[in-house]
């Protein structure tokens, strides 16, 4: 058995703070294992939107009225609070977005449009999200560059020596992420930030499953542009973030138009932009949102990530044993130190069938192909059950998600 009392995570009382913990579904208590894909809110998180909507609605930024200087006040304090999250430098540097997805749409169409050209080469991995892959193919097809991939070993590690000899003096952009939501693989950001600046390219940073469990430092790594989502951070949908270094985001052009990014518009000299964040923040934002995810990072800085991860970690070394001792069950993704991501397939089971009939005893996880077809199908799958584990998952639903497997395996075999 795992022994966890050395960690002072006070786990019972981390459940406390989620209301959607006490249900049940199909008459069990609910075990959610599928954090990677959205992890549940705190009630601190969920009473910003009480107070907010009955308390302080309004628009931001141009109003002069009290409501709006007071969500304005709200909204601001988000920036400056994500900014000490991944410890950037300025807060101008953080941009809200709709999610990591519309993060990198935002630097594939702003800085991609102005800076590449066909011939250019940009490097992705095969370790990628869609969202991290789709938006450079649509570019490649307009503007003519290629995209390379940087090859995984049989653990799911990307190949350093690869990565390095894949570099040419056409190498502008490498588009990596920090972890894989398929096999939960940590990257050495600060090592490939290293290798792509002595050949002058940029590197963007996919943080969505960072951002839960990673302390995230992009001085440090040395980061051009990072991405993550509210929702993978205990905070709401509809909001994300991209960090970008200030003489980068300062450079790039627009990519949406509309109110709050200009300083003047006219229908004879055109319009002129205002700086950074705004310039990339057009039309009314998700006030609400944004404040919700400064309540998370608050949330989460109460427990501390170096806790949280240590948590998990156990849990995952736990499911970890537990899994492997089920006959014909292969875990995909055996990365040292990787993230609380268990993904595998099971011989003679379709992951479909078990996510399926697993959800009937109350176990949530997920099973496809988590948005990274790549992957699998390099690993010659198309289809893996994931079980993602978060701060408030205990080693005890760990016993049950397993308990519940093997009795889902028997029925479908
Ligand atoms: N990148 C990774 C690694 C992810 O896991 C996800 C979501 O699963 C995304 C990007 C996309 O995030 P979103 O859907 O919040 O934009």
């Amino acid at each position: 058995m795992t022994d966890f009392s050395d960690l002072m995570l006070d786990v019972a009382k981390v459940r406390n703070d989620f209301p959607i913990l006490d249900r049940e579904v199909h008459g069990k208590p609910l075990v959610y294992l599928d954090n990677a894909a959205t992890c549940q809110t705190p009630r601190q998180v969920i009473e910003v939107f009480d107070d907010y909507y009955g308390r302080y609605n309004a628009n931001i930024h141009r109003g002069l009225h009290t409501l709006s200087d007071e969500a304005t006040a709200a909204f601001e304090r988000t920036r400056d609070k994500v900014r000490a999250f991944i410890n950037a430098r300025e807060i101008r540097e953080i941009i809200f977005t709709r999610g990591t997805t519309e993060a990198i749409n935002l630097v594939a169409n702003a800085w991609g449009r102005a800076n590449l050209k066909a011939g250019d080469e940009v490097l992705i991995s095969q370790l990628e999200h869609h969202s991290n892959i789709v938006p450079w193919q649509l570019l490649a097809a307009e503007i003519g560059f290629t995209i390379k991939v940087i090859p995984v070993d049989e653990r799911g590690v990307l190949d350093q020596d690869a990565y390095r000899d894949l570099f040419t003096e056409r190498t502008r952009l490498v588009a990596v992420n920090h972890v894989s939501n398929a096999f939960g693989t940590v990257n050495p950001i600060s090592d490939m930030a290293r290798v792509a600046h002595a050949h002058d390219a940029l590197i963007l940073v996919d943080g969505a499953q960072a951002a839960p469990h990673e302390q995230i430092d992009v001085v440090a790594m040395d980061a051009d542009f990072y991405a993550f989502s509210g929702h993978k951070v205990y905070g709401p949908t509809g909001i994300g973030v991209l960090y970008g270094k200030a003489e980068l985001l300062s450079a790039m052009p627009p990519w949406q138009g509309g109110g709050e990014m200009i300083k003047t518009v006219s229908f004879e000299a055109g319009s002129t932009f205002a700086d950074i964040p705004h310039k990339f923040e057009a039309g009314t934002p998700a006030i609400a949102e944004v404040i919700a995810l400064g309540a998370a990072l608050d949330w989460v800085a109460g427990i501390g990530l170096p806790l949280i991860r240590a948590w998990e970690h156990r849990l995952t070394e736990h499911a970890t044993r537990e899994l492997s001792r089920i006959d014909g069950l292969r875990i995909l993704g055996t990365a040292p130190g990787k993230a609380a991501v268990m993904s595998f397939v099971v011989d003679g089971a379709h992951s479909q069938d078990i996510g399926l009939l697993i959800d009937q005893l109350g176990v949530a996880i997920r099973t496809g192909h988590h948005c990274a077809q790549p992957l699998l199908s390099h690993f010659g799958v198309d289809a893996t059950c994931r079980a993602s584990f978060a701060a408030y998952n205990t080693p005890e639903e760990i016993d049950i998600f397993v308990e519940s497997l093997e009795r889902v395996i028997g029925m479908v075999r």
